[in-house]
């Protein structure tokens, strides 16, 4: 017991917090990380930043002395090793840090102009963040362009905020509170970071400069100070691997090598190690573990240095054989002493085989295509929430052989004969080929706009289907002739009746039930309705009597009321199994729930299998 007791005050291993940058296109996220790498450097605290594969590490040093310029509380201690900073800011790097459905990225700075406010991918990012649980701060960037701001470059932001213009402040309190309603829009509390008082129940806003580098002290604090407050337990070092592919890039003389996020664990020359595949697990051995040469060793042959092991976290390309096939945002996982081989085969391909499972069973849907596993994970789960059915997807750019599988459903459902291509490029033949089958391609990078124009084509489709189907629709009706209204016996027919159930609309073809039989007799099409001498296209049940004119179809012998059926006589739409599917199928919408029951009456009635 007292063995255990010390082992609790013993402090534990922690390691760095990795952090992705998000926000809107122009937001300033790409000069946001060159400010906070290149002021570290110009001003002289370069000690031990490094530039690692897809990311950059900044120990803990760099960002104290940083920290120094805040009126820091007191209490305040700095508990991990550093920072590592994910080098390509974006959806796309955030989708990739994952496993098993989690988030390994610790903590995202999102990216908002202030001039701007929140935009499509700012809102699209929050959605990200929100589905993976990751906890964010807001970088208020571009202070520098409130009129007349006076800049201190790299200074805190409340020293800033000392000396501007009342009308400068005014202007940002005017705009803060813009933002800051945006945010609750999207049912987030905002505060200034330094009258937040719960990091769990409010979003910290700080405010920057990519462009003077003010704030960026506030910033980095605040991102250690949360992690470090909010997830001391996922920053636990582990022995257990933790690695997930960033990237997938051919490097000349290396051949295909993975750019991958160590976030936890240990990783060694040698290692044998297993990943998700477009075809299939791709199992192999590391050859090389690589990290670009310190910026001044230019004369060195190789861009690379070699490791013999890296220890998490760390962004680092391994060299190997047989990683052509190799998905971005497929964990990586390493085959232990202990581990079945086969076994770490079936889990790494688990996240494609679920994204398969997601696929719609009738095999009619749309085809998605994305760059990676990770967006195309964001993608599926969005258009599984917006219900659009999903046929068939890939990875990378959209060739020609996916327009040819997308182009099966030309036959099954031809409104699904389409590619949305999320982030992706699409090559010239296969738009050629696309242009000439007919199949559609939708490009967007964010997915929001992909959904906006799916949407409208969708409904002009819908639209079209409906005006070329108006004619074989028969809404479903009873009728009864109101007693004594009978104004005309012989074609064309003229009765005035009410609407007992259902729908009565001009063009509805008309047969009674009549006889100890209920036998049908077809009696014609309703050409006109009257309603108090004005003529309407429709009259649904409840709605007073109406007087209608029926005109039997040229081709057929007219009927006769008192002969062929009878005034007391029930008279119904003639609805077909033909008029049913089209009602399904293309007004859905315009048929209540009631009137769906009238159909099954009618069925029977009409014999309608
Ligand atoms: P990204 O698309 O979010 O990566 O945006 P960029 O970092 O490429 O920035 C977009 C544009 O805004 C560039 O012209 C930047 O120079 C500019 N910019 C970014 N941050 C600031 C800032 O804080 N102040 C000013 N004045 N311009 C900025």
């Amino acid at each position: 017991e007292e063995a255990a007791a010390k082992e609790e005050e013993k402090p534990k291993e922690l390691r760095s917090p990795i952090c992705v940058v998000l926000g809107h296109v122009d937001a300033g996220k790409t000069k946001l990380l060159d400010k906070i790498r290149q002021t570290n450097v110009q001003e002289g605290e370069a000690g031990g930043i490094t530039q690692q594969i897809g990311a950059t590490y900044f120990p803990i040093d760099a960002i104290q002395q940083k920290a120094e310029k805040l009126a820091l509380d007191s209490g305040f201690e700095f508990k991990v090793p550093g920072l590592l900073i994910i080098d390509t800011p974006g959806h796309e790097s955030f989708s990739n840090l994952r496993s098993r459905g989690s988030s390994l990225c610790n903590i995202a700075i999102l990216v908002v102009d202030i001039l701007s406010g929140l935009e499509a991918q700012t809102r699209e990012s929050i959605g990200l963040l929100r589905q993976r649980k990751t906890p964010f701060v807001v970088a208020l960037n571009k202070v520098d362009r409130l009129y007349g701001w006076k800049s201190t470059p790299g200074g805190a932001i409340r020293d800033s905020f000392a000396i501007q213009p009342k009308s400068t402040m005014q202007e940002f309190d005017d705009r803060l509170r813009r933002v800051m309603g945006q945010l609750a829009e999207e049912g987030l509390n905002s505060k200034m970071y330094y009258e937040n008082e719960s990091f769990a129940r409010n979003v910290s806003i700080v405010p920057t400069s990519a462009m003077t580098g003010e704030g960026i002290p506030d910033l980095l604090y605040l991102v250690l100070k949360l992690t470090q407050e909010r997830m001391t337990k996922n920053l636990m070092y582990l022995s257990e691997i933790e690695a997930t592919v960033l990237e997938v890039k051919v490097v000349e003389g290396l051949g295909t090598t993975v750019d991958v996020i160590l976030s936890n664990g240990i990783l060694k020359e040698g290692d044998r190690i297993v990943l998700c595949g477009m075809s299939g697990p791709i199992v192999t051995s590391i050859r090389a573990l690589l990290t670009p040469q310190p910026m001044r060793e230019i004369r060195v042959k190789s861009p690379y240095v070699h490791h013999k092991q890296v220890k998490a976290a760390m962004g680092v390309k391994i060299s190997a054989n047989n990683l052509d096939g190799a998905i971005a945002g497929s964990r990586l996982l390493v085959v232990g002493p202990d581990d079945d081989e086969d076994e770490l085969r079936e889990e790494v391909m688990e996240d494609l085989a679920q994204l398969m499972a997601s696929i719609d069973r009738s095999g009619v849907g749309v085809c998605v295509q994305a760059s990676t596993l990770g967006s195309l994970e964001a993608l599926m789960t969005y258009l599984k929430q917006m219900k659009i059915p999903v046929s068939g997807f890939n990875l990378g750019t959209v060739h020609k052989k996916d327009v040819t599988r997308a182009s099966v459903m030309l036959e099954r459902s031809r409104e699904y004969a389409q590619i949305l291509a999320f982030d992706v490029k699409v090559d010239r033949e296969a738009e050629l080929e696309a242009d000439s089958l007919g199949v559609r391609i939708f490009k967007a990078d964010v997915i929001y706009h992909l959904f906006d124009a799916f949407k409208q084509y969708m409904d002009g489709i819908l639209e079209q289907k409906r005006k070329d189907q108006a004619p074989q629709a028969i809404f479903p009706c009873v009728l009864r002739i109101v007693p004594g209204a009978v104004f005309n016996k012989r074609n064309p027919i003229v009765v005035g009746v009410d609407v007992v159930e259902g729908q009565l609309r001009v063009g509805t073809p008309l047969a009674a039930v009549t006889g100890p039989t209920s036998s049908i007799v077809l009696i014609g099409k309703v050409t006109s309705i009257e309603l108090n001498h004005k003529a309407r296209d429709v009259v649904k049940k409840g709605e007073p009597a109406v007087a209608i004119k029926i005109e039997s179809a040229s081709y057929e012998a007219p009927k006769l009321i008192g002969r062929h059926f009878l005034e007391k006589d029930t008279i119904i739409s003639a609805i077909t199994r033909q008029s049913i599917d089209v009602l399904k199928d293309s007004f859905r919408n315009d048929v209540s729930k009631d009137e769906w029951a009238t159909i099954v009456k009618l069925k029977k009635l009409l014999s309608i299998s």
